[in-house]
């Protein structure tokens, strides 16, 4: 047996054996996956084996549209066989709101690549001539999806990394998993001790299980899942064609054909059920292990499907798979550093794990090995789940996730399962002024005030809320408006060699004097950006950090992880003791000046410095920065003096005309600023150069992390730019292609209209020939060209005077 490994992957489903094998296709084979039983025995066997193109995040459909290139060659590739049937699939729009949806992944298909086309109803009845289409509009026809063997899929993937040099070991449990003293792991399995560099908790259902064994967690709830298959179809045995895989929010759930019999796989919004309920985790001997069928469960849905395709209810039904998916809260795969470990990673938490177990085996591999993957992998990071995801949490989340799989949100509205979670002291007061929340890492923010009672009528259009948003984008820069941001990551990071520390890990140079304030970059070894802070020096060994609210686990880990052994460096995570209120505003500085004894006019308080003085009688670190391009300071005060302070702020902000305003008027207000945003245009797809970022590193100071890579980097096909839109009623959000005629160039990052100077605005990553300012093209928006012009300035202050006086 294999006593060492640089790998050992924990779980021999869809996601481990993919991971493997393209662990090996990235050169490393000094590998081993373990598992308890065979190959396949968790959660693979018995699923369906559908693999959709659609889906509603940009970078899952990259992870989608990279498994339906790979699946169709496995078994040329191998000799395994892997039953691909490459019938398409149908996605039906029953309302506006699944029409405008679908017009959006249309957008994401150009720029990855995959096909689809908006069908009307000639052209679905051509491709499922036994459709009902009662109520619906039109469908999304992708041509590149199919349904496999799952378990041929996944034994296809196994042998694929064995015939590279892998090693699967079956039968065998991992028991225990510990960490030397010098890092390495050590795997305690059945059939002996495993060292390795890496682990893999591949594990499917059994994830939190694995975490467990290092002291960690994956928030994973396991749901109960049925489909029913039929008997033979006479209509079916007729054709040679085989109808697409269809997908229907009305059924809440797909429908397809089995080799000639009929296949119906429900995701009732009702009676939903845990596996394995009440324990809520599987015993370890649990083995291709189905559940009692429920029928009366999803009769309601059944019913529905056969309304669709009454030729289904013409057979009675001659299979029933009730099996178990692991689910995460937001719907999307862990793939990632596991928080707080070192080389401890998560391949797990797929609800899609056959559409998905390509797509995440591969760009896992080239982050685990290069330091980096080629997609933005932020939103499958597991460090943007923390200790409020806990199994209550989890549970509401996942239930509310499972239920709502086959429903189209749209943009802006509010799900409400398992909030609030972590709140500011001032929520029940925002509450009664009005306030939306969002949530963030838990954290409960501030999106909008509804003033007037209305709720927001989500849409990809502008919706009710564009006027709401405007008068507070109007009250930031006419008078004076308030923003409770509490959910601000923070760190202390101290120590006498904080200063040196700080300036190996980030591009740019530290405050040299206390009180000055820094934007900095944690980029990877290789030069791709991991993390964006603004950092305030308090003193000669104290330098305050802050960082986004979702990024307080990974940038944590990664200042942890970046200090050298013996070097004097103490970092500091306050950010639940510490809340943050930024008022901004031409009038800001008359409000606060009321509160204070100290001078804050231009020449004793500058723009971009930072420093402890008291507001309202409450110690506050002011710091003189903005976000949205106005006079104003962000007051981060000890968490139990937020009442105090808002009040006070509140209270004599009244004759200054102080609003309330929220983070939709942020975005706006940022982007007029030309402000790029972590993890949509500052990601680890890029480095700092491509981001348009190189005032942000300092070359000149000595060597720090990602210094030479970002040098030595081969030009590459991405730049990032900064466009005005001739959009009309709808504004580009991320993920609109952008197209030269029918040629498509680069791809929309963020997007949203500028109300102080009344533009549609939008970051896009180009190929860097269309970089320069006075570019002109298009961006398909909601399927409708917008011609965009590349600017070179931000559309709002370039100067930025008005946070200069
Ligand atoms: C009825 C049904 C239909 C579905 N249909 C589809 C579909 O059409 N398309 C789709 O994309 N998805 C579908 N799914 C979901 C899909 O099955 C899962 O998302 C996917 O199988 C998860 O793969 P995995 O590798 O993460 O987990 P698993 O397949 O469960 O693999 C995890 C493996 O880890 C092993 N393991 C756990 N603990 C240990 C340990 N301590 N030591 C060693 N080994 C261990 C387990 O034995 C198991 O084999 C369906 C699910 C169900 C229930």
């Amino acid at each position: 047996m294999k006593t060492n490994a640089r790998v050992v992957v924990v779980g021999g489903g869809m996601m481990g054996a993919s991971l493997l094998y393209h662990l090996a296709l990235e050169g490393c084979i000094d590998t081993v996956l373990v598992e308890k039983g065979e190959l396949t025995c968790g959660s693979t066997w018995h699923a369906a084996g559908q693999c959709p193109s659609i889906t509603g995040s940009y970078n899952l459909a990259k992870i989608h549209a990279y498994s339906n290139q790979l699946y169709p060659k496995l078994e040329a590739l191998t000799g395994q066989y892997v039953s691909w049937h490459p019938c398409g699939g149908l996605r039906l729009a029953t309302n506006e709101h699944e029409l405008a949806w679908l017009k959006q992944v249309y957008g994401y298909s150009k720029s990855i690549g995959f096909r689809m086309e908006i069908v009307g109803l000639e052209t679905i009845k051509k491709l499922n001539p036994f459709l009902t289409t009662d109520q619906v509009l039109a469908a999304a026809w992708t041509q590149d999806d199919g349904h496999g063997d799952p378990s041929g899929l996944c034994n296809a993937l196994a042998k694929a990394a064995r015939d590279l040099g892998a090693t699967v070991m079956r039968r065998n449990r991992v028991l225990e998993i510990r960490q030397r003293r010098g890092g390495e792991w050590e795997v305690i399995t059945e059939q002996g001790n495993i060292v390795a560099e890496m682990v893999v908790n591949a594990a499917g259902c059994y994830a939190r299980q694995v975490a467990a064994m290092v002291g960690s967690d994956a928030p994973i709830t396991n749901m109960q899942h049925h489909y029913v298959v039929t008997h033979p179809i006479p209509a079916f045995m007729a054709r040679s064609e085989e109808i697409p895989v269809m997908r229907d929010s009305y059924t809440s759930g797909y429908f397809r054909q089995e080799q000639k019999s009929g296949l119906m796989g429900i995701y009732e919004n009702s009676g939903l059920t845990e596996a394995w309920a009440p324990r809520g985790v599987p015993e370890w001997d649990s083995s291709n292990e189905l559940f009692a069928d429920d029928l009366d469960r999803i009769a309601p849905w059944l019913e529905r499907a056969i309304e669709r395709m009454p030729i289904f209810g013409e057979v009675g039904i001659r299979r029933v798979i009730n099996g178990a998916i692991p689910h995460t809260p937001d719907g999307a795969p862990l793939l990632g550093p596991a928080a707080g470990l070192r080389n401890f990673w998560m391949c797990c938490g797929t609800s899609f794990g056959i559409a998905q177990g390509g797509g995440c085996g591969k760009y896992l591999a080239q982050w685990m090995l290069h330091g980096d993957a080629e997609i933005n992998m932020t939103e499958f990071d597991p460090r943007r789940f923390g200790a409020f995801a806990d199994a209550a949490y989890v549970r509401d989340k996942v239930f509310q996730d499972y239920r709502l799989t086959f429903t189209t949100r749209p943009p802006g509205e509010e799900e409400m399962a398992g909030r609030p979670k972590k709140t500011s002291p001032l929520h029940d007061t925002l509450r009664a002024q009005g306030c939306v929340h969002s949530e963030t890492f838990g954290w409960e923010r501030p999106k909008w005030f509804s003033l007037d009672g209305r709720s927001e009528a989500g849409s990809y259009r502008r919706n009710n809320v564009f006027d709401v948003v405007r008068d507070e984008v109007a009250a930031v820069h006419e008078r004076v408006g308030v923003l409770d941001l509490t959910g601000f990551a923070k760190y202390d990071i101290t120590g006498a060699d904080a200063e040196a520390f700080l300036n190996r890990v980030c591009a740019n140079l530290v405050p040299k004097n206390a009180g000055g304030i820094g934007l900095i970059h944690l980029l990877s070894p290789g030069g791709r950006v991991q993390g964006e802070m603004t950092v305030t020096r308090l003193g000669d060994a104290h330098f305050y950090a802050l960082s986004a609210a979702a990024a307080e686990l990974r940038d944590l880990d990664l200042l942890r992880q970046s200090v050298k052994p013996g070097e004097a460096v103490s970092i500091d995570n306050v950010t639940e003791s510490r809340g943050v209120l930024v008022v901004s505003g031409p009038r800001s500085r008359e409000l606060l000046s009321t509160l204070t004894d100290e001078n804050l006019s231009n020449e004793s308080f500058r723009w971009l410095r930072g420093r402890e003085i008291r507001i309202a009688g409450q110690p506050v670190r002011a710091l003189r920065v903005s976000y949205v391009g106005e006079l104003g300071w962000e007051l981060h005060a000890p968490i139990d003096s937020m009442p105090t302070l808002y009040g006070a702020v509140w209270r004599s902000g009244q004759s200054f005309g102080i609003a309330n305003y929220g983070l939709y008027a942020v975005n706006s207000m940022r982007i007029e600023k030309g402000y790029k945003a972590w993890s949509s245009e500052l990601t680890n797809e890029l480095n700092m150069l491509e981001a348009d970022m190189a005032r942000f590193i300092n070359f000149n100071k000595g060597e720090f992390v990602g210094k030479d890579a970002t040098l030595a980097q081969a030009p590459r096909p991405y730049k990032i730019v900064y466009t005005e839109l001739a959009a009309t009623d709808a504004d580009a959000r991320g993920g609109e292609p952008v197209m030269i005629q029918d040629r498509c160039i680069g791809v929309v990052t963020s997007g949203s209209y500028g109300h102080r100077v009344k533009k549609s605005l939008a970051f896009a990553c180009v190929a860097p020939e269309f970089a320069a300012a006075g570019s002109a093209f298009d961006v398909l928006i909601q399927g409708e060209r917008r011609a965009a012009r590349v600017l070179g300035a931000a559309a709002f202050d370039p100067d930025n005077s008005r946070m200069r006086t």
